[in-house]
């Protein structure tokens, strides 16, 4: 089974929902780096939020989850597209002791979620104070404070999974019923899935579990994966960006420049050839005279 995302619609509850599930996804996040547990729970929980706001926010481009405190863990970025490739990481100088927002990432820490479109339109950025007991609490306020609807969300991550399920009471104006109680109600029955059954159940059996009694609408599930948004192309204007005599002056004393990525670890290679190549097309440039000769 596929990483995925699924909507649905608790009908009876005048209440959205979405329930994602990272496997491979989450376990390519994890296999570049080791993380002590601490972190990688926070990190598990911010995959799964990132993709569940990226399948609530109508956006073309890239949502970035990113977390900044003076606390153990420093940094902290999740990234998603649109089409649902997601990468992340989380840099540590100290070990979390536990689990509480403070032990993670120190008092003051802030939450920022922002969008670059990819064409267009104008680039979002909203920022929050990380208050409350969990990262699902800070996300919760930032959704109740920007969108002013009410939203519940709850995620469970182990080593090798990682889940997340957001519930949120439509707006006044789509809603059906004239039931206060939905919301409650289906927040209340999700809040008694164990961490196994957000883990290992599928979402159908999940759903009718704690659904049966009301009328649930599922949609078609979309696919969701890691992948990194790295590439060639991208260093190579990053080096241009850098400029020719900067990148001769690095060629010179390391013959070679490398640039990994810290996503993926992919690493980028340029000697003199390549950077010659790089450079050829910019006005004023000469090739430099100790280009080995790379035959015809
Ligand atoms: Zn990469």
């Amino acid at each position: 089974m596929k990483d995925f995302r699924q909507r649905f619609l608790i009908e009876s509850c005048d209440v959205r929902g979405q329930y994602i599930k990272l496997d491979k996804a989450w376990q390519d996040a994890c296999a570049r780096i080791e993380y002590p547990e601490s972190v990688s729970q926070v990190l598990g929980e911010a995959f799964v939020a990132a993709g569940l706001l990226a399948a609530t926010i109508k956006f073309d481009g890239k949502l970035t989850l990113q977390v900044r405190g003076p606390g153990n863990i420093h940094i902290l970025v999740v990234q998603v597209t649109n089409d649902g490739n997601l990468r992340g990481l989380a840099r540590w100088q100290a070990i979390p002791p536990g689990n509480s927002l403070t032990e993670l990432f120190g008092q003051e820490a802030q939450l920022t979620i922002a969008i670059e479109a990819t064409r267009g339109a104008e680039p979002y950025q909203g920022i929050v104070a990380l208050e409350g007991e969990s990262l699902s609490d800070a996300i919760r306020q930032y959704f109740e404070s920007s969108e002013q609807l009410k939203t519940h969300l709850q995620f469970a991550v182990s080593e090798h999974s990682a889940s997340g399920l957001l519930l949120q009471a439509l707006p006044a104006d789509a809603k059906t019923l004239d039931d206060e109680d939905g919301f409650t109600r289906a927040v209340a029955l999700a809040e008694s899935f164990s961490d196994d059954e957000m883990l290992n159940k599928d979402v159908d059996r999940l759903l009718h579990l704690a659904y049966h009694q009301e009328v649930v609408r599922v949609f078609d599930a979309e696919s969701v994966a890691f992948q990194c948004s790295c590439s060639r192309e991208r260093i190579d204007g990053m080096l241009q960006g850098i400029g020719l005599k900067e990148v001769n002056d690095i060629l010179e004393e390391q013959k070679i420049i490398e640039v990994t990525c810290e996503f993926c670890d992919e690493t980028y290679r340029y000697d003199r050839v390549d950077a010659d190549a790089l450079f050829s097309a910019t006005p004023g440039y000469e090739a430099s005279s100790d280009v080995p000769d790379v035959g015809h």
